[in-house]
């Protein structure tokens, strides 16, 4: 009997085990911290080996497979040890996928990869069975096992695409890629942008690389690269034979001489940003064949994934805009770059060596105002200090939603879009984006 080892008992970790145990695996599950209770029920219940708060080495070092969680870096010492012990380490999607013939669309990319990936799953939906997982809610492992959907949409981090040996997605969609993660790759650009580009690594010609033709990093790497992959762009700036472009106010998706056009009006989604996802999920479904009366009307009514340009409550006619997991730079680009009204800014946390210049701009037209809500606001109060007339400190989310509702008049955004990671003040993004609402709610 095989012996797979998991290393962390998350959602990807637990998915794993279940499928392992299934398809005949010997399973030992190790995670260094303590495992959430509702995991632990299940891998009792399904009686599944398990550790935690420790990583046993004889338990592990016999494997014939690791499955590792994305979190945990290649460099510790324990993975190290694996792999000059030559046994494989791969990633829940590499496993999961060889247990089921569905087609699969793989999201990857810097920012966009949920709102792309939900959108596309959306659309999908209507006309086809299809599961969403990845990043996402259940995981793929477990979803193999309970639901077999014949196709997929995966959200997939570049940690994910890491660990991956022989997985390709049929549709392959990169967002974007912006400097992220960087402690992840030695801090080496290039090694971030190489691992995005495993999304296409085993793909041949007759699969699909969706990708933003605007994004200057992604085409230079495809000008000094070579993959097989049938290339899709979408631009906002440039037209194509084949791919999404904007054609005056109307998205346009041509593939093979078949057209589908969109009033960008009609997007329920708001922000450039939401133009391309809408490109990309709309390429997506089109070569999966969905109806295009069902793509349009899918654009029309999907609203958008919580924590990410949410509109929360409007009072005395002030829009409060919830956009939490706007954890880099580039994503508060997007959410600035969309406000269509001065706005009140709630930004700070925790700094990922941002440089913050390309806002400049929307700060000067479009910021009147700016909370800085951290442990340590200093960099932001260098930055921003010249730019606006109120500039205020705060530790706490209910204090800086205070601020704002003072400072705000009629016709104005609030908007909470922090550019940083929330780790200082709050759990995660979820946990930011939560206390932001309930503090609006509560005004
Ligand atoms: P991811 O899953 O890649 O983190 P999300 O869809 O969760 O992406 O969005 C993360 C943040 O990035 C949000 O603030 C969102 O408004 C913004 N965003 C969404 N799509 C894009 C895009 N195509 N380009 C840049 N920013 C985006």
């Amino acid at each position: 009997m095989k012996r797979l080892v998991i290393l962390g008992a998350g959602e990807s970790g637990v998915g794993t085990a279940l499928l392992a145990k299934a398809k005949g695996y010997n399973v030992f599950v190790s995670d260094k911290g303590k495992i959430k209770e509702k995991y632990k029920e299940v891998l009792i219940h399904n009686e599944i080996e398990w550790e935690e708060e420790q990583h046993t080495e004889v338990k592990i070092l016999n494997a014939n497979l690791v499955m590792k969680s994305p979190g945990i870096p290649d460099k510790v010492a324990l993975i190290q040890k694996l792999i000059s012990n030559n046994i494989p380490v791969i990633s829940e999607i590499e496993f999961a996928s060889k247990y089921t013939n569905a087609t699969i669309v793989g999201i990857t990319g810097s920012n966009g990869k949920t709102t792309t990936a939900s959108l596309t799953h959306h659309i999908l939906k209507q006309e086809l069975n299809v599961g969403l997982a990845g990043n996402i809610g259940d995981s793929f492992a477990k979803q193999i096992l309970e639901e077999d959907y014949k196709n997929y949409v995966l959200e997939i981090s570049s940690f994910q695409l890491d660990g991956i040996v022989d997985f390709k997605p049929n549709i392959a969609v990169l967002t974007n890629i912006t400097p992220d993660h960087l402690d992840r790759y030695d801090y080496k650009f290039e090694n971030y942008i190489n691992s995005k580009f495993r999304i296409a690594l085993n793909q041949t010609k007759e699969d699909y690389l969706i990708y933003d033709a605007d994004d200057e990093v992604i085409t230079n790497w495809l000008k000094q690269n070579t993959i097989q992959s049938t290339l899709l762009p979408f631009s906002l700036k440039k037209t194509f034979e084949n791919g999404a472009y904007l054609d005056k106010e109307n998205i346009k998706i041509t593939i093979d001489n078949i057209e589908i056009i969109m009033p960008t009006k009609n997007l329920a989604l708001e922000g450039k940003h939401n133009i391309k996802n809408a490109m990309a999920a709309s390429t997506v479904s089109h070569l999966l064949k969905i109806r295009k009366q069902t793509i349009r009307e899918s654009l029309e009514n999907f609203h958008g994934v919580e924590h990410r340009l949410e509109q929360v409550l409007k009072i005395n006619k002030v829009q409060y805009i919830n956009d939490s997991k706007a954890t880099n730079v580039n994503a508060t680009y997007y959410a600035l770059e969309s406000m269509d009204a001065p706005t009140v800014w709630i930004v700070g946390g925790v700094d990922k060596g941002n440089d913050y210049t390309e806002l400049f701009p929307f700060i000067n037209e479009k910021v009147k105002a700016i909370i800085c809500l951290g442990v340590d606001n200093e960099k932001l109060m260098e930055n921003f200090s010249n730019m606006v007339d109120v500039i205020v400190e705060t530790q706490f989310m209910s204090e800086a939603v205070k601020i704002a509702y003072k400072v705000a008049e009629a016709g104005d955004n609030v908007l909470l879009s922090p550019a940083c990671a929330s780790f200082d003040l709050f759990e995660n993004y979820e946990d930011r984006g939560r206390q932001f609402k309930n503090a609006v709610r509560n005004l």
